[in-house]
């Protein structure tokens, strides 16, 4: 615990009083003089009243005589003192509970001693980091009193007073701008210019600020031009607020108050702690809130104060006789402690910051100040050890960091956060040849509702937009706010461009559902821009600026909607979005889905042994659309689920049909995604198809590519076991472009390896080709595994075939998907007559 600063320390100690029948004109023209803000009426050494800056406000300039009366009659009285023992927090928290400017501070006798601004006080704060933080915009006040020069001095004086400002922008006859402040007023008192016309009166020119600017480089203005206010200029040039010493405190005050509550909390706690312990040793040690050891020579413990109690949980007597390794928190080696003994020895002092450990066994951070004591023949004879616990300050150094990289009011990573993120996301996309994506999000008529609804209520908005956003996103998805109403979202590992359209789909959703703020309903809608790496850039501020210029066409064009910065992606991504739309119509009703069946030959007897079900689409107006395009689009948005339902019933009715008829069909397989082989009730769904549609164990059968099953084996193995326990024949698909391994294929209950068509129209031409058809061959056949040679074009390849272990033929060759009624026709035969 460190101890803080008392009110005398930083107390202005030049007071300027005066007697109570002083002429006001006299009293100004020291204040004046001096550069002071206050003028304190004293008799007999009390004070009775004060006259401040403030009080120029009120005096009548229209009548030369009401300067010169004595000050008692204008002065405000009683005076507001304070103690000069007072810790500086606690004056913090009384000049912001009675919005006052000036604390007199008197001694016990109540002599006045000193006089406390805000200014005073605020300054030595330490609200640096704070000042850092903010920009002029956020601190200034937003209508500056704008005065046309022709007001008069009393005139001018009024308005101030009633709009409670202490400077007043005034536009020159030559349409410069000056300032005209509480300051000058008294400069007016103590050398009354008649009630003349401001213009004349005014300093010139105004000093100014960028509105965009940290709050510190403004405070370094003020304090280097030796001015107390600035004027606000926005990117035109136009004065849009002013800045006042005051202004600039009060947003960092803010926040520091809140430090400072907390800070004080835990001080009244020590305090009465120590208190109960006041007795036992000296007053001074005891009331020390830094912790206190004294030992002998031999670095024995012979005292330790109430604090040192508080701070590492032991107490006197369980501290007197060891030594300070008691409080080892193993975190220093024997070296750190050597040189730190060397150096006590060689200077007589060290100091340091050290790891120690509570009894409690947790670990703080202590500033330590060691100091050797010698008897009067020079030899050491005592060791006093003075600490502080800074683990505190550490964290409020944390504190400040997590204030510097995110937004205080919706607790979001700030722009600044944001770019470094985008700039790792970016060196990572680059190393991985992944995308990644930008979104410029703006809210659409937000000043409107803001402006409407007042500051409070509008930043209750942004925090209930913020949060909707956020619950859109992924976990590892970055929101930011930029600032103002414009939020950036950060997309890293996207793989396809609707990816991104399908979040930004889904935050435009989030925002345009109505807001309840402050009991009312509103409504805000939001545009979004993105740009993509690589495709729209590579740098960071060009990302970021390319996605707020998509998000300036998306206003354009309509509000309420997003924009990719690439036209023609744009255009690429808006039939996507109608195909998904399509899609997911058909998904639901079924209407132009079907089903075409390509037969399956055994290779040497040449007799039908199966066949594949392939979906198919013909949309009313995209026409026939080819699985090639819609399976991964189904894939991506979830609808393979739906449509392959749909499409095991098709063919579960096909076969029923085709039985009832009197037809002998063969097996059917379909074919199975990944996520509808992970879906979890697959066996039941194909157990009730048995059911419902009578079908004999096998008469439907899957094909699942190498990938589907290459995680979760186990899991695998399960599903596909129940699925031959239905009499499913299992086929792995497309095998080959996979990455199986022989071990891998082992244990999966499966019955059939089709050979990648790829391979086999290869065949004859690439040496390799054969060769892996050789070797997934001969593999199959050690496996017990049937093998469909797959997409068979030409004689030549079924030649090239008869060399291997092949047992099925599939391909255009041999047969065409067909639609059910041709394929009955050409390859089925009655059961009465069978082939
Ligand atoms: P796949 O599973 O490899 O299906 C075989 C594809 O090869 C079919 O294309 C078929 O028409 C084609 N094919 C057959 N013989 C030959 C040939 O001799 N030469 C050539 N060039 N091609 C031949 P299709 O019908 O366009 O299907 C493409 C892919 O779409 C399928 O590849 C499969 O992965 C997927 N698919 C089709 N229907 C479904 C389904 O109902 N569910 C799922 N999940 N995927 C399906
Ligand atoms: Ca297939
Ligand atoms: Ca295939």
């Amino acid at each position: 615990m460190t101890q803080e600063l008392s009110v005398e320390r930083i107390m202005n100690t030049g007071l300027l009083t005066c007697a109570p029948e002083t002429p006001l004109c006299e009293a100004a023209a020291r204040m004046a003089e001096r550069r002071v803000s206050a003028m304190l009426v004293v008799t007999d050494e009390r004070a009775v009243g004060i006259w401040t800056e403030r009080d120029s406000l009120f005096v009548d300039f229209t009548d030369p005589e009401a300067v010169r009366r004595p000050i008692e009659g204008v002065m405000s009285q009683p005076v507001a003192t304070i103690h000069p023992a007072t810790p500086v927090g606690e004056a913090a928290l009384r000049f912001s509970a009675e919005r006052r400017r000036h604390l007199l501070v008197v001694d016990d006798a109540g002599r006045p001693r000193g006089i406390l601004s805000q200014t005073d006080l605020a300054l030595n704060q330490g609200l640096e980091p704070y000042l850092r933080l903010r920009e002029v915009g956020d601190a200034m006040r937003q209508r500056p009193l704008l005065l046309p020069g022709d007001r008069s001095l009393n005139e001018a004086a009024r308005h101030m007073g009633r709009h409670g400002c202490d400077a007043a922008v005034v536009t020159c006859q030559d349409g410069e701008l000056g300032i005209l402040t509480e300051r000058d007023l008294v400069r007016f008192v103590a050398r009354h210019p008649g009630n003349t016309v401001i213009g004349e009166l005014a300093s010139r020119p105004l000093m100014t600020v960028d509105v965009e600017a940290a709050l510190i480089h403004a405070r370094d203005l003020l304090i280097d031009q030796r001015v107390r206010h600035l004027g606000v200029l926005d990117g035109e040039g136009e004065v849009v607020g002013l800045l006042g010493f005051q202004d600039l405190l009060a947003g960092a005050e803010h926040l520091y108050l809140e430090d400072l509550r907390e800070a004080l909390e835990q001080r009244d706690q020590a305090l009465s702690q120590s208190r109960r312990h006041l007795q036992l040793a000296e007053r001074v040690i005891d009331a020390s809130l830094e912790g206190i050891i004294i030992t002998d020579a031999e670095t024995r413990i012979e005292f330790v104060n109430p604090a040192f109690t508080h701070l590492t949980g032991y107490s006197l007597e369980e501290a007197v006789g060891r030594t300070p390794a008691l409080l080892s928190s193993g975190r220093h080696d024997a070296d750190f402690y050597r040189d730190m003994w060397r150096t006590l020895q060689e200077s007589g002092y060290w100091r340091g910051e050290i790891w120690n450990r509570r009894k409690s066994g947790q670990l703080y951070l202590e500033l330590l100040t060691i100091t050797a004591i010698r008897d009067d023949r020079g030899e050491i004879s005592h060791y006093a050890a003075l600490f502080s616990d800074i683990t505190h300050i550490r964290e409020n150094e944390e504190q400040v960091r997590r204030l510097a990289y995110y937004d205080p009011l919706t607790r979001l990573p700030n722009r600044r956060l944001l770019e470094d993120r985008l700039e790792l996301g970016i060196r990572h996309a680059r190393r991985y040849g992944q995308r990644l994506a930008v979104i410029f999000l703006d809210l659409d008529h937000f000043k409107q509702v803001n402006d409407a609804l007042g500051h409070a209520l509008g930043d209750e908005l942004l925090l209930k937009v913020s949060k909707r956003l956020r619950a859109q996103l992924r976990e590892d998805d970055t929101l930011a706010r930029q600032g103002g109403d414009e939020f950036i979202v950060l997309l890293n590992e996207i793989e396809a461009v609707e990816e991104v359209t399908r979040v930004a789909h889904r935050l435009v959703e989030s925002v345009s559902a109505p807001f309840e703020v402050g009991g009312q309903a509103f409504r805000v809608g939001c545009s979004l821009g993105i740009s993509l790496y690589p495709d729209d850039g590579d740098r960071v501020e060009t990302l970021v600026r390319r996605a707020d210029s998509a998000m300036y066409r998306a206003k354009q064009e309509g509000r309420n909607t997003y924009r990719l910065f690439r036209a023609e992606m744009h255009r690429e991504d808006r039939g996507r979005l109608e195909l998904e739309t399509a899609l997911r119509n058909t998904a639901e009703t079924g209407a132009g889905l079907g089903v075409h069946y390509q037969p399956l030959f055994d290779r040497d007897s040449g007799e039908l042994e199966g066949a594949e079900a392939l979906l198919r689409w013909h949309h009313p107006t995209l026409g026939h659309v080819s699985p090639g395009d819609f399976i991964p689009l189904a894939e991506r948005s979830g609808l393979i689920l739906p449509l392959g339902e749909r499409l095991m019933q098709l063919v579960a009715a096909q076969l029923r049909d085709w039985r009832a008829a009197g037809l002998a069909p063969p097996r059917v397989a379909v074919n199975l995604s990944a996520r509808q082989f992970w879906q979890s009730d697959l066996v039941a769904q194909v157990r009730e198809l048995y059911a419902a549609y009578a079908l004999p164990p096998g008469q439907i059968g899957v094909e699942l590519t190498e990938s589907v099953l290459l995680d979760k084996h186990q899991e695998a193995i399960a599903t596909l076991q129940a699925l031959r326990e239905l009499g499913c024949r299992i086929a792995i698909d497309d095998f080959g472009t996979g990455y199986s391994s022989l071990s891998y294929l082992q244990d999966l209950p499966v019955t059939t390896l089709k050979i990648d068509r790829s391979f086999i129209q290869q065949l004859g031409e690439s040496r390799g080709s054969s060769a892996i058809v050789a070797a997934v061959t001969g593999l199959a056949e050690e496996l017990g595994l049937r093998v469909v040679a797959e997409g068979v074009e030409t004689e030549a390849q079924l030649q090239a075939l008869s060399r291997h272990h092949v047992n099925l033929i599939q391909g255009y060759l041999t047969g065409r998907p067909v639609e059910a009624a041709t394929f009955a026709e050409r390859y089925l035969a009655r059961h009465g007559a069978p082939a």
